[in-house]
């Protein structure tokens, strides 16, 4: 999808299309669709907070957006959720229902090993991490110990460097241990990997019609959707050899054009007679595919009508495509080596377990610490081995080693609830030491010197260090408020 400096509104040569594509009563609803102002969503980060606790504590009005997702909401009115520091304490993820309709339907299960090849900046892979978290958030437990607690591996993969960290900070934001962020091209990963996986989101690269109407100016031609189409057929040529025997492949996007739908995954079952579309559930608004404008002849249609697609003016969110797959051949499982941790050096593992005693209530399992260039990492419990691919990320970044120090990570921070520190400073969301802390600003402090952790209301936010009686901030800077940002109480939030 690219973006473009041209007005903002469907062009009228893609209307054209879609005049010629639907009947003409579909084509007015479709186009009446344009006119409603796009709706905000939301999804509950089931990591940190069951959806019953979070609609007890959530300061905008809430709508389900149905029983196929209940983390998922609308928000009322004019609230700016992405401003309020539950988002930075990653209680929410900000996604369109639509969207929310990938992992629901790939439907992950605990222990699984999973793959979201084209993940950044993170909406779908956060949502897969919360559905793979074994048990779902019914009691106060931190997002580290519901993760210590899980087995499962997510490989999260961008193909762009500068996207892929994007992705690694919103996983970290999400409080997501049991992952890989990789930053490769899938023919690589293929190489790395082979079939170790059990499910496999293939979000693809596309040219974003189903954008077009929450106004966001998308540059479109027929030629952008023809590139398209190539790049998707490129990046599926590799995924096969992904998935474990038995295993499901999901491919979206967020477009109309047939060209990137119905005839990508016509072309790829042409390829692949091993795989087959599986039909879903069918929940309100789960339109069939349409073979019909594709170029199979009709007696090939079925597979193709068992896709998904999204209308804006049959279900309450933007135009999506999926078509989900499972490979059925049983022969070639290739199962990875397992990774190998480089344990810390004897002073490392020293300064963690000094840190570890004096800050946490909880103990890791030092078997799976990994230290790499000076920093410690918690490897997933089922860390594969990942070859020689790119990689940002492998399990939690615990902190790095300063001389004679540990210096924990503000990824760890996000992982743990005021309980899981051993000082901990917690402000409601309307106190303005909160909003201080965020901008950056130190504290008087009367405890004793050492980490505390900073939480909201329990969550864990970030640190802050006590010395002579003053509290230094340690919020990252990238993530500071400007002093203009608008804080809780204003009616911008
Ligand atoms: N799934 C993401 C989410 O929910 O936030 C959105 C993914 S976006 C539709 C497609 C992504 O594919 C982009 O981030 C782009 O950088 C990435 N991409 C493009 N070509 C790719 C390739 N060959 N391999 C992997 N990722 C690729």
């Amino acid at each position: 999808m690219k973006k473009t400096d041209q007005p903002a509104g469907p062009p009228a040569e893609f209307l054209a299309r879609m005049r010629d594509l639907l009947p003409p009563d579909e084509f007015a609803a479709f186009v009446t669709s344009f006119e409603r102002p796009p709706r905000t969503g939301l999804r509950v980060n089931t990591l940190k907070i069951s959806v019953a606790d979070f609609t007890s504590i959530a300061p905008f009005s809430l709508a389900p957006i149905g029983d196929w997702e209940p983390a998922g909401f609308f928000v009322d009115g004019d609230a700016r959720p992405g401003l309020h520091p539950y988002h930075d304490a990653g209680l929410y993820y900000l996604q369109e229902p639509s969207a929310m309709v990938a992992a629901a339907l790939l439907a992950p299960l605990p222990g699984e090993t999973i793959l979201d090849l084209a993940a950044a900046p993170g909406g779908k892979a956060t949502h897969l991490a919360a559905l793979m978290a074994n048990p779902p958030a019914t009691s106060a437990l931190s997002a580290l110990r519901r993760g210590l607690n899980a087995d499962g591996l997510l490989v999260a993969n961008d193909v762009h460097a500068g996207r892929a960290r994007l992705l690694a900070d919103n996983l970290a934001r999400w409080g997501a241990i049991n992952v890989l962020v990789a930053n490769d091209e899938p023919e690589r990963l293929a190489a790395a990997f082979g079939s170790a996986f059990d499910r496999i989101l293939v979000d693809a690269p596309c040219s974003g019609e189903g954008m077009l109407r929450r106004g966001e100016p998308v540059e479109w031609s027929r030629a952008i959707v023809t590139a398209c189409a190539r790049r998707q057929r490129d990046i599926l040529t590799h995924v096969p050899n992904l998935v474990k025997p038995g295993g499901r492949l999901l491919y979206s996007t967020c477009t109309f054009a047939p060209e990137e739908n119905e005839q990508v995954i016509a072309d790829f079952l042409a390829a692949e007679p091993d795989f087959a579309t599986i039909d879903p559930v069918r929940r309100e608004g789960f339109e069939r595919g349409r073979p019909e404008w594709t170029d199979i002849p009709p007696d090939a249609a079925a597979p193709l009508s068992r896709a998904v697609r999204l209308w804006p003016h049959r279900f309450p969110g933007e135009g999506h495509f999926l078509a989900l797959m499972e490979r059925q051949n049983q022969a070639g499982v290739s199962r990875p080596a397992l990774y190998r941790p480089q344990p810390p050096a004897r002073e490392e593992l020293r300064l963690w377990r000094e840190f570890n005693a004096a800050t946490l209530t909880l103990d890791l399992p030092e078997e799976r610490l990994h230290a790499r260039n000076g920093r410690l990492y918690l490897l997933p419990g089922g860390a594969i081995d990942f070859g020689r691919l790119r990689t940002v990320r492998y399990g939690l970044l615990l902190g790095e080693m300063r001389p004679g120090r540990f210096h924990p990570s503000h990824e760890l921070a996000l992982t743990l609830r005021a309980e899981d520190a051993t000082a901990a400073i917690d402000w409601p969301t309307d106190d303005p030491r909160l909003a201080a802390y965020l901008s950056g600003a130190d504290e008087p402090f009367t405890g004793a010197n050492g980490w505390v952790l900073i939480t909201v209301d329990g969550f864990g936010l970030g640190w802050g260090k006590a010395a002579g009686g003053r509290l230094k901030n340690h919020y990252p800077h990238f993530l500071r408020r400007d002093k203009g940002r608008v804080l809780p109480g204003s009616p911008d939030v």
